[in-house]
């Protein structure tokens, strides 16, 4: 298959080569020439326009900062430039709306898309095992999921326009709950006196028990290995973490519903996101409290 990649940054850079290895041809673009080597390196070819990467492709993939930088893309440089037959997937995590006002926009100029936000990492991405949620027709999950399960270990149609950034704000809502209320339960077992080993050894086996204990734990030296390990270098970083809480207090709003838990998770994180923090793992928040 011919394909387009557009956004070749931490988690496109490492995507991209991966469509290459699933023996498809990919020609990339994105504004910074050092993105764009990397991809050369990877196997990608690589162009100078979004214009050119589209022209004449089966699919266009993107994996972009936010809605806006979507929108703009997708409406002046895609939507009447890439063949109308080839399906379009947007991987980016972006608010509801704008995935379903993309969608329609480009429904109605005949094209069949998705949106297909992604679950896991940078290391995820270079390694070929997201998980990606896709919203879209029945049809158009299909052919997405011919090009996406290169880049993937599995590949969940979650329902119609929209339905996969809705999946990805939910998830990463109960993920960000779900971390504060693991180190607030791991800072309170060490002030009373607990160890710490002793106590993941009882909560990763009772009711306490998360992906965030398990997987995840936000204590150095427990569990297997995590960020915390590493100074709560790498991993996902709280900036991150921020912008889903965000997206996912702007589609409650639309929803008409106020997740208390989710507006509180959101708050904690703005308060450590602007204390200079963003760039640490999002587990790191455990210092706070
Ligand atoms: P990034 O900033 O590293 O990469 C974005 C890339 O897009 C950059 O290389 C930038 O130059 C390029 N770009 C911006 N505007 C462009 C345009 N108009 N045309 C072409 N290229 C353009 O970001 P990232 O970490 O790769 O994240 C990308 C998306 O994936 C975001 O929506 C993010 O929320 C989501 N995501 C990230 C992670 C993660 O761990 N980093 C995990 C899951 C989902």
């Amino acid at each position: 298959m011919k394909i387009a990649f557009i956004g070749l940054g931490n988690m496109g850079g490492g995507m991209a080569p991966n469509l290459v290895k699933a023996g498809h041809a990919v020609r990339a673009f994105d504004l910074s020439e050092a993105a764009l080597a990397h991809a050369r390196e990877g196997g990608c070819a690589t162009v100078t326009s979004i214009e050119d990467a589209v022209e004449d492709v089966d699919a266009v993939v993107s994996m972009l900062p936010n809605g806006a930088i979507v929108k703009d893309v997708y409406t002046n440089h895609v939507i009447g430039r890439a063949p109308s037959d080839g399906i379009l997937i947007d991987c980016s995590t972006i608010d509801v709306a704008t995935a379903r006002e993309v969608e329609k926009l480009a429904a109605d100029a005949g094209y069949a898309m998705v949106d297909a936000p992604v679950s896991g990492g940078i290391a995820a991405a270079a390694a070929g095992s997201l998980t990606f949620m896709v919203g879209g027709a029945d049809g158009a999950f299909s052919r997405a999921e011919n090009v996406l399960k290169g880049m993937g270990k599995a590949v969940i149609h979650a329902g119609g326009a929209g339905a996969g950034q809705a999946a990805k704000i939910c998830n990463n809502m109960m993920l960000g709950v779900h971390m504060i209320g693991t180190c607030e339960g791991f800072a309170m077992a060490q002030r009373l006196g607990l160890d710490p080993q002793v106590f993941y050894d009882i909560a990763s086996v009772s009711s306490g028990q998360s992906w965030s204990v398990t997987s995840y734990c936000p204590v150095p030296g427990v569990g297997p290995t995590t960020p915390a390990d590493n100074d709560y270098q790498g991993g996902f970083a709280t900036a991150l973490m921020l912008k889903d809480l965000k997206l996912a207090m702007e589609a409650a709003e639309t929803a008409g519903i106020d997740p208390e838990m989710g507006r509180r998770a959101k708050e904690l994180y703005e308060a450590f996101d602007a204390g200079g923090n963003g760039s640490l793992d999002f587990s790191a928040i455990i210092r706070t409290l």
